[in-house]
């Protein structure tokens, strides 16, 4: 296992903080996360505190921030979900200084990559930034969160992502990077608290290995984005992926192709964690999914089983799956 590409784990209590000797000298919270944990750690470290409010998420203003510093530091601290470790992301990128994780919630496998999702010119990109040195884990603040069901979902969607990349090397010559592929299935044992934290980490370890999402993206997560053009699904990542996963994998029943699990087998396990099965239990219309797998056919180059959908069968195919995967009942 390369060590360029994984950052160092540590699920700790808050008492434990002190003995990982660390040093702290600039904190990037949210509003709500200041208040779970971002403030006491900045306190704890006499670090100055940057509190980024939701609307604020973009480049131009983290820019502006990072532009009005004016001390220099060493060590940046990301405090929060998914949204505001990117931000540190961005700080410390631009900075060039290492950066501490500490997520509140586990609700999605991006916490240990070296992606950062950030809106730039009112719209969302995906740029290249650094990986966390360290993911600290604070015992207190992840336990029992109900956010960490959108971390398990996002695991679970995995095995419909992994399912696409491996169809890609039969049918697109796509390379399959060994170590991150092994890295990508350990993302799929998890059983505690602790064990989801190191399976995100894992996940986000094999995109920092393959250097793309691809190990943990496939048109599951297509899907998704497709449907996020229409509105704001951010909080429910992890569900929505997992439920499309449902369809993806009803996609190589369909076509006769190889997956690593049975969309059957893979919908058990979503009962199993209580994750949605159906597009009502998300809200979503037929008519919204159905447009959704449609446009993600076009709006990303990523080969996967939503490649194999085409011509003037695609609405009946794409029903006939939904139906069969029990995605519509
Ligand atoms: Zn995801």
């Amino acid at each position: 296992m390369s060590t360029i590409h994984s950052p160092d784990l540590y699920f700790v209590s808050r008492d434990e903080l002190d003995e990982l000797d660390l040093k702290i000298d600039l904190v990037i919270t949210g509003p709500t996360t200041g208040k779970v944990f971002g403030r006491e750690l900045a306190e704890k470290f006499d670090a100055k505190l940057i509190i980024v409010n939701g609307d604020r998420r973009t480049i131009e203003n983290l820019s502006e921030l990072i532009s009005g510093l004016d001390e220099t530091y060493e060590i940046v601290a990301g405090v929060g979900g998914g949204a505001i470790i990117d931000c540190s992301k961005y700080f410390a990128s631009e900075l060039d200084i290492n950066l501490f994780a500490f997520p509140t919630a586990l609700s999605h496998d991006g916490i240990a990559s070296n992606r950062s999702s950030l809106h730039y010119n009112g719209e969302k990109a995906s740029i290249k930034t650094i990986r966390p040195n360290k993911v600290i884990g604070i015992r207190e603040v992840l336990e029992k969160n109900p956010m960490n069901v959108g971390g398990i979902g996002d695991l679970l969607s995995n095995y419909s992502s992994v399912s696409d990349w491996l169809l890609s090397s039969r049918h697109n010559n796509e390379t399959v990077d060994s170590e991150a592929y092994n890295k990508i299935m350990e993302s799929l044992s998890f059983s505690s608290e602790e064990g989801l934290f190191s399976a995100l980490t894992a996940s986000g370890v094999a995109i920092n290995l393959a250097d793309s999402s691809r190990p943990a993206s496939g048109g599951e997560h297509t899907i998704y984005h497709a449907l996020s053009e229409t509105g704001d699904y951010g909080s429910r990542h992890g569900e929505l992926v997992a439920l499309f996963g449902l369809f993806n994998l009803g996609l190589f029943e369909k076509f006769e192709e190889q997956s690593i699990i049975d969309w059957d087998n893979y919908r058990q396990k979503l009962e199993e964690y209580k994750l949605p099965t159906t597009l009502e239990q998300v809200g979503i219309s037929y008519s919204d999914f159905e447009s959704a797998v449609i446009r993600a056919q076009t709006i990303r180059d990523r080969y996967g089983a939503i490649s194999l959908l085409n011509g003037d069968n695609t609405k009946s195919t794409i029903y006939s799956v939904t139906e069969r995967v029990g995605l519509v009942r």
